[in-house]
């Protein structure tokens, strides 16, 4: 059942994603969830991140929901940052990673404390769905006593592994990066290596990064709990373990992006798509059912020209029809890069999208069989939710944990093999490998058992959501502790 909002005029919920597209865009759709259920949402963002969210929050309004956006100036040039840098995307890179840039971007997220304090007193929120990199978030919460809820885009797994790494730091106990070792106090013995893992966790001497690590932690433990984007079926294992075991509050609500039904609501999450839908969408009514495999790496993995060779090699080879999307602003050179006669060879078979694809809807329709992925935790839960197995290709971030859920835990997807946590340029992969997963993927007898099981999945995933279903029931028990706490 709905909250009733006659019992619950105006609870009112503030959301703060952190300013990348990986932690808008969920939180955007949880924002539309709470705003479903009768609850006033605000989204904070900053006024060069408005367009990416505001047609969103126009049709949500239209449809008469209560959701809000309130802008704070990002102040990039304080922190050392060019003018108008405001979004994790807009970071200036030239293959590879900036991390002096990055450390000013976090130097102005920090900026924001106060701001946001003056906003919270002119706001009065019931409560603050904030992210996990907002550490000040916590405090400020705790002084004016509103529940601070925590969001990093994560999974469960995740959470349990992040537990585990701060108690007894396996990784620091193997004798080589490369030699395998169990998370302890971890579900399912999920084996990992220390190259597989950020390099925040891998340094022994204290530093920025090490301390970025303590402050999270320490947020999360002052905050009100975890909100999570997923469901429990999937992990069941982990939310149970992370509730009951480790004895931290987290509710489930996802997969979110199931929030958006409509193919407008579909094409209005980040960017503006690249593509013409209508095209997009007749080529794929052209292809036989799951004959499609689309490949998309995200929005900051950052392939270097080798790379991207060798997957326009692999995937001619595998003879499979597919959707590829490579960043336009980010491989520069593009023609330098795309093997010599390789769009004409694939026409038909292949259409690529320079710049942003309508993920979600391209993921949804009956063509694509399969989906190859950086791993980021909202493709991943995209992918499941349409019900797909994967070629999975972790990079960086919490990426090998989510490969291992996938492909260890649901067995519904096939790894090309990356070995090394790289920052955006990855683990160099070649092309037999990339050739092999996509074909073990797309036919033969394992294939067709790795469809049934995400088939499962995709529809356990549906019924999460629906009325009655564990996330829709987790939202409503969030919403009721919200409401009665509230003085
Ligand atoms: N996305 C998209 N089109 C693109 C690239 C990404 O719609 O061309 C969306 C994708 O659907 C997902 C998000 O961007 O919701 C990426 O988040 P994820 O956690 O998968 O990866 P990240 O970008 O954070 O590494």
């Amino acid at each position: 059942m709905d909250v009733d909002a006659t019992e619950n005029p105006k609870l009112h919920v503030l959301f703060f994603p952190f300013m990348g597209h990986g932690h808008m865009i969920p939180m955007v759709d949880m924002a539309k969830l709470f705003a479903m259920r009768g609850v006033k949402t605000t989204i904070v963002t900053t006024p060069l991140n408005v367009p990416f969210i505001s047609t969103t929050i126009e049709r949500s309004k239209n449809s008469g929901f209560d959701i809000h956006i309130k802008v704070l100036n990002f102040p990039c040039v304080e922190a050392g940052l060019p003018e108008g840098c405001e979004n994790l995307d807009s970071i200036p890179s030239s293959q590879g990673v900036n991390l002096d840039m990055i450390a000013k971007f976090f130097k102005a997220a920090d900026m924001f404390e106060q701001p946001f304090e003056q906003l919270i007193q002119e706001c009065k929120p019931d409560c603050l769905l904030v992210d996990m990199f907002f550490t000040w978030a916590s405090d400020i919460a705790n002084k004016y006593d509103i529940p601070r809820l925590m969001f990093n885009g994560c999974s469960f797994l995740s959470l349990c592994i992040s537990d585990s790494v701060n108690l007894y730091e396996p990784q620091k106990k193997v004798k080589s990066g490369s030699e395998p070792f169990v998370f302890p106090n971890v579900p399912g013995d999920i084996k990992l290596t220390r190259d597989q893992m950020a390099v925040i966790f891998t340094q022994n001497e204290e530093n920025e990064l090490t301390r970025s690590v303590k402050k999270w932690r320490e947020a999360e433990l002052k905050s009100y709990g975890f909100i999570v984007n997923s469901f429990y079926e999937l992990e069941a294992a982990y939310v149970d373990h992370y509730r009951n075991v480790i004895g931290r509050k987290a509710w489930h609500v996802g997969p979110v992006s199931l929030c958006n039904r409509a193919i407008e609501d579909k094409l209005d999450r980040g960017k503006k798509p690249s593509v013409d839908e209508q095209k997009c969408l007749s080529w794929l009514d052209s292809k036989q059912p799951k004959s499609v495999v689309f490949i998309c790496f995200g929005t900051a993995v950052d392939f270097n020209a080798a790379q991207l060779t060798e997957i326009a090699f692999a995937i001619e080879a595998t003879g499979q029809h597919f959707i590829w999307v490579v960043k336009k602003e980010k491989s520069n050179n593009e023609e330098d890069w795309l093997p010599e006669g390789f769009e004409e060879r694939t026409e038909g078979k292949g259409l690529m999208i320079r710049g942003w694809a309508p993920q979600v809807l391209i993921l949804d329709h009956e063509a694509v069989g399969a989906f190859m992925t950086h791993c980021g935790w909202n493709s991943t839960l995209e992918c499941v939710s349409a019900g797909l197995p994967m070629v999975t290709w972790p990079v960086f971030a919490e990426q090998f944990y989510n490969e291992k859920l996938v492909t260890d835990v649901l067995k519904i997807g096939v790894g090309v093999g990356t070995k090394k946590w790289k920052e955006v340029v990855g683990d160099f992969v070649k092309r037999d490998a990339i050739e092999k997963a996509v074909k073990e993927i797309m036919v033969g007898e394992k294939a067709e058992e790795m469809r049934s099981r995400a088939k499962a999945l995709g529809e356990m995933a549906k019924r999460a959501v629906e009325e009655g279903g564990s996330s829709f029931r987790d939202l409503n028990d969030l919403i009721q502790q919200l409401s009665s706490r509230r003085r």
